[in-house]
């Protein structure tokens, strides 16, 4: 059902309402995920909410949290003769640690852009004299589809198709967060597309174990003011509940059918992410039986040597530490243009976030 203007006005200011009513100590609100960040500050959602509830980003953007790790293997890979290295589009510009996959495309590297996984699969059948890698970066939304190309390939009987896996799960970086000393959160801010494909069982430990309520939210600005005002009302009553805004999207099973074709071609796997290190089952690799489409497996490189960018704050950003402004780079010699960390680059990165939606407020002479 879709709102009239004057109902979704009434609405935003009954949320706004409940919000500052409840909101009698300072609160650490934590959206964490990307899109939900994109979404606060293109509605001006900041704006509207107390001073005394802070919303902080988190660790749910996947370009960011991938590490110099992988960039530097995509890098490696794309330097390699015979090779077209398939990616999506905001890879391009993220510096790994002394280049980017941008740098070598204009040197000459066959690095194609593309919507869709199953895209590089046309690339495999039309190039059967090359090895075709699409770099699998994303989280529990994008993996499915992953996985369906895997199956897709396996299908077609294609040799030249591999995968440079860095799908990761959201659910096991909360535990990581929640367990560290530092963190200050009051309640989390559910990323809904991801819980749309995984359900609500991997999310239950944050209110179970760790008495920290969550709401699982949509991306609406409506969608948000109401999962803040939701936790609001669970951090003025002490509870610590699950609770679903997102029901016209997000189900208590998630999506049997997604998850069915992620088991049949991935297995839960440690994985490094950026700011937070090696995380236990939080990452996706592709099952021995699908390993010829592993690229690290079939083609395997030497040792890579990785750096991270000096002074770069990305890790404490992405674990709500701080935000982007107290980085000294920030605004300086770090901008969308010329971004020195991965925050800089993914449209969901907290601080192109905070560079785009704050420009002209800052002033760095
Ligand atoms: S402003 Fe740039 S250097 Fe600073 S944390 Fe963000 S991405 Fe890293």
């Amino acid at each position: 059902m879709r709102l009239t203007a004057e109902q979704t006005a009434g609405a935003a200011a009954f949320f706004t309402a409940t919000i500052t009513r409840l909101a009698t100590r300072p609160v650490r609100i934590m959206e964490v995920c990307g899109s939900h960040t994109v979404a606060i500050f293109r509605n001006g959602i900041r704006q509207l909410l107390p001073p005394t509830v802070e919303l902080v980003s988190g660790p749910g953007c996947p370009v960011c949290v991938t590490p110099n790790e992988y960039l530097d293997t995509a890098i490696a890979y794309s330097r390699c003769p015979d090779t077209v290295i398939v990616t999506f589009g905001d890879m391009l510009k993220v510096p790994g640690s002394a280049s980017s996959l941008q740098a070598e495309k204009s040197r000459g590297a066959d690095i194609r852009i593309v919507y869709s996984p199953l895209d590089s699969l046309t690339i495999a059948r039309e190039n059967p004299d090359k090895h075709v890698i699409f770099l699998a970066v994303g989280f529990e939304t994008t993996a499915p589809t992953a996985a369906a190309t895997v199956l897709e390939a396996k299908q077609q009987r294609l040799k030249n198709f591999f995968v440079l896996s860095a799908h990761k799960l959201v659910p096991p970086a909360l535990r990581t967060l929640l367990s560290a000393s530092e963190t200050k959160v009051d309640g989390f801010l559910l990323p809904g597309h991801t819980v749309t494909i995984s359900g609500f069982e991997p999310y239950r430990f944050v209110a179970e174990e760790y008495q920290v309520p969550a709401v699982v939210t949509g991306f609406e600005a409506l969608d948000i003011l109401q999962g803040v005002s939701l936790l609001m009302e669970q951090i003025a009553a002490g509870k610590a509940e699950l609770l679903n805004q997102y029901r016209r999207v997000a189900k208590p099973e998630g999506n049997p059918a997604a998850l069915r074709i992620l088991q049949e071609v991935y297995s839960p796997a440690s994985a490094a992410w950026r700011g937070f290190g090696v995380i236990e089952g939080s990452g996706l690799k592709l099952k021995p039986e699908y390993g010829e489409y592993d690229a690290q497996t079939a083609l395997p490189l030497p040792e890579i040597v990785t750096n991270e960018p000096v002074g770069c704050r990305c890790g404490e950003v992405l674990r709500g530490n701080i935000i982007p402004e107290a980085c000294p780079h920030f605004g300086r010699n770090c901008t969308p243009e010329q971004p020195v960390g991965a925050c800089m680059v993914s449209v969901e990165g907290a601080c192109a976030a905070w560079y785009k939606y704050g420009q002209g407020r800052w002033n760095y002479a």
